[in-house]
């Protein structure tokens, strides 16, 4: 079978044997056929960032130049990389586009990062026999970075490896998330354009267990940064020793409607942001907390707005809900929803499947123990818990074993600070859904939800070591 997409290593494209069918996520029709990397390919490519990084060709300007001229390149082209989002992952075209926007914004920080990257002065005089010393630090790049991907955000969560790594000075091999490669190829087609030197950005395409795995053995590569789920992650940290690692995993996010929030805002907000890419988002609304004084107020209004969501194609522009990213993930989730039903929870909206297509789905009288609840679910589908005392509500929340993201809608001001100090999230919205990134924040997991923070100068400050000089001055 042709390949229409190569890889990219060392600045050239490389078709290869072996290719990866891409399907459109919606028709499961082939869209294209991309190259699959051998062992020999990954190696090359790691060989090739590896003396790209060494030869260190760019000056911090000339890092914003080609980043600046990549995120002009990603607006000039927003409508043909949203088309790829839209079929190979399957998103409806208005979050495409919206994705697209990102990443070239995600781009352009990393760009103007580029110029600030600093260390600082450190007092050594200060210490007894040191009088006639100066010291400061510079921070310097790691070397080759080792960037894995996931489905979900094709392109923007791929721009918050690979940008923060070129703003740095360090070089990548990227391996795309198999679903999705397309996307990659093309950031990779637009840094070629911008005059990026060879070597610094390789994309590999091929399965985790294969191309990833390949890639945690490889000593040449000093950082991995890896989005994904909580088990392929723990396998990473486990698997690469000392090696730094940045870990952005799974969460199950939780969001209060205390007594005193403005409840009809606060049903419109959680509604929209527990559907968005059929729930296949990292900070997707999952458990939603609501205070028993208000919870029939709440209810209605939430199903008023969900029915307002429209469901299918989702390049329709119209279109809120689209397919899962598979029909055996939309099985997958449609059985945890039975398995709700069969211990007692009931469907109060939706609930039904189509090939890869789910419903938003709505539940309640689930409890803690149920797969809705308890892990990640991944999918168009949240549940109602009731509470009526904040701080065992809190303890609720707290049971998850994640903390990625989280949120409260109250206007009471105590109320809001006390959640903000206890639920263990790494981010916490106030009167917001736990749904809510702008792509400079510091942005990470606590728990089984992540290590080391993403957005561009958190990235950088991961992806860089600090160097002490030390100078000894004779008068
Ligand atoms: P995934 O199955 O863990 O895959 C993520 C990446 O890891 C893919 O590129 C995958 O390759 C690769 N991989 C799989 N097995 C591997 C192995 N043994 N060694 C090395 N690499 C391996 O996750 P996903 O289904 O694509 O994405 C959904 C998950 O990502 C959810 O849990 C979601 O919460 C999480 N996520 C987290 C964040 C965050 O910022 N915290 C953001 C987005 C998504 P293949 O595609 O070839 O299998």
């Amino acid at each position: 079978m042709a390949s229409d997409y190569p890889l990219y290593i060392d600045g050239e494209w490389v078709k290869t044997d072996e290719t990866l069918e891409v399907l459109n996520k919606y028709t499961q029709e082939t869209y294209v056929n991309v190259s699959k990397a051998s062992e020999n390919d990954v190696d090359q490519a790691i060989a090739a960032a590896e003396s790209a990084y060494k030869n260190d060709a760019l000056s911090p300007y000339d890092r914003y130049e080609i980043l600046k001229r990549v995120s002009e390149l990603l607006m000039e082209r927003k409508e043909e990389i949203a088309d790829i989002i839209t079929i190979e992952a399957g998103k409806p075209l208005k979050q495409a586009r919206n994705e697209v926007d990102r990443a070239a914004q995600t781009i352009e920080i990393s760009a103007e990062e580029a110029k600030r990257i600093s260390g600082e002065g450190i007092p050594v005089e200060a210490a007894p026999g040191s009088e006639n010393r100066m010291a400061f630090t510079i921070r310097v790049p790691v070397g080759v970075v080792g960037a894995i991907s996931p489905f979900n955000f094709p392109i923007n969560l791929v721009t918050h490896k690979v940008g923060p790594a070129i703003a740095s000075g360090n070089a990548v091999v990227l391996k795309p998330a198999s679903n999705t490669p397309v996307s990659s190829l093309k950031l990779a087609e637009l840094f070629h354009e911008a005059g990026l030197p060879k070597g610094l950005l390789n994309v590999v395409v091929g399965s985790g267990s294969t191309v990833g795995n390949q890639m945690m053995q490889d000593s040449r590569i000093r950082l991995y940064t890896f989005t994904g789920s909580t088990e392929i992650g723990l396998k990473l940290k486990q698997d690469t020793g000392l090696n730094k690692l940045i870990l952005e995993l799974g969460n199950n996010s939780p969001v209060i409607i205390d007594e005193e929030a403005d409840i009809k805002a606060a049903a419109k907000n959680t509604a929209a942001k527990s559907f968005a890419f059929a729930g296949q988002t990292c900070i997707s609304v999952q458990r939603i907390y609501v205070h028993e004084a208000v919870q029939q107020e709440f209810q209605d209004y939430f199903i008023q707005a969900v029915k307002e969501l429209k469901v299918g194609d989702p390049a329709d522009p119209q279109t809120d809900v689209g397919p899962m990213i598979s029909e055996e993930e939309a099985k997958r989730a449609e059985s945890w929803i039975q398995e709700a039903k069969d211990s007692g929870a009931e469907v109060i909206y939706g609930g039904t499947r189509k090939g890869s297509v789910l419903e938003p789905t709505v539940l309640t009288g689930a409890t803690e123990e149920m797969k809705v609840v308890c892990e990640e679910v991944f999918a168009p589908i949240v549940t109602l818990l009731p509470f009526s005392d904040i701080k065992q509500c809190i303890d609720e929340v707290n049971a998850s074993p994640y903390g990625l993201q989280g949120g409260i809608f109250t206007q009471n001001i105590d109320t809001a600070f006390y959640a903000a100090k206890k639920v263990e999230v790494g981010g916490f919205m106030v009167n917001d859904a736990s749904q809510y990134r702008v792509d400079l924040m510091p942005y990470g997991g606590v728990k089984n939800s992540g290590w080391g923070k993403e957005g561009p100068k958190y990235s950088i400050e991961e992806m860089t070591e600090e160097r002490l000089i030390v100078m000894n001055l004779n008068k």
